[in-house]
């Protein structure tokens, strides 16, 4: 089934718990090579949670029953390696979070961190993602430049250089334009479009025009549960739950 083939990252019987509080349940997802799917919903419904679960990242902070599959393999188990994991399933936050070092180190830290330190090898790497961020005509002359000096729009497309570096399958955005300029956000968005021919994009935005001109498939999720997922036109156009059509038409 060349479908099924498609599909990078699935959930399945997922249960999130902060404490005994459980925070996600009912959210078996798929989630297909080459699309964009958007995770909409009210403060607290639990995106940022789901996504998180997806890169192992709220290890040791939430409990995670279920089953995660990336590419088949349940990475969900304690015998999987986590770093490993967060290789593949990158994650750009809300909040550019440069580190405090030169954009050119930036982008290379965790290819350094792995003992590359070949100059042609991170030259390469910085002009090929600083291009697929569509940052590189703006930073390619002040490369040794501290990224804390760059604007918020340039300084997250360098934080999606960085997370490309590592060459991952599977990129989480966690309302990564939520800090940034109407111009920027646009800028950002035509970036997703180009990465999604390479990738699997899961991004979390309160912005419903965005998931609406962005995705491909839309999440609505409420009180910790996957209300609705479907394609993004049918989401907002003929919902099959009237809480959706509340939310995305602004009536929540
Ligand atoms: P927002 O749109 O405001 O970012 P969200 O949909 O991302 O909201 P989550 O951050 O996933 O929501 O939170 C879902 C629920 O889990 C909330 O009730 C929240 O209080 C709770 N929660 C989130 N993080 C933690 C944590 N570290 N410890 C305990 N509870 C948490
Ligand atoms: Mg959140």
């Amino acid at each position: 089934n060349p479908e099924e083939n498609d599909i990078t990252m699935q959930t399945k019987d997922l249960e999130i718990y902060y404490g005994k509080t459980l925070a996600m349940h009912n959210a078996d997802l798929k989630f297909k090579k080459n699309t964009i799917t958007a995770l909409i919903g009210p403060s607290g419904s639990g995106k940022s949670t789901f996504l998180r679960a997806l890169n192992r990242m709220n290890d040791g902070v939430a409990t995670v029953k279920g089953e995660i599959l990336y590419q088949g393999v349940n990475i969900n188990q304690p015998k999987i390696d986590v770093y490993e994991v967060r290789r593949r399933i990158g994650m750009v936050f809300q909040r550019p979070n440069p580190f405090a070092k030169s954009i050119y180190d930036n982008v290379t830290f965790a290819l350094q961190r792995r003992g590359i330190h070949d100059k042609k090898t991170l030259d390469q790497v910085v002009e090929t993602t600083l291009k697929q961020a569509a940052v590189w005509d703006q930073v390619k002359d002040s490369l040794n430049k501290s990224a804390l000096s760059l604007s918020g729009g340039q300084a997250q497309r360098v934080c999606i250089a960085r997370a490309l570096a590592v060459q991952p399958d599977v990129l989480l955005l966690d309302e990564p334009a939520s800090a940034l300029d109407p111009v920027s956000t646009q800028q950002l968005e035509a970036t997703l479009r180009e990465l999604k021919k390479d990738y699997t994009i899961i991004i979390v935005t309160h912005n419903m025009q965005q998931a609406a001109r962005l995705s491909d498939y839309t999440v609505f999720f409420n009180m910790g549960e996957a209300i609705e997922y479907n394609k993004t036109r049918k989401v907002f156009t003929r919902p099959k739950v009237q809480m959706t059509d509340d939310y995305v038409s602004g009536n929540f």
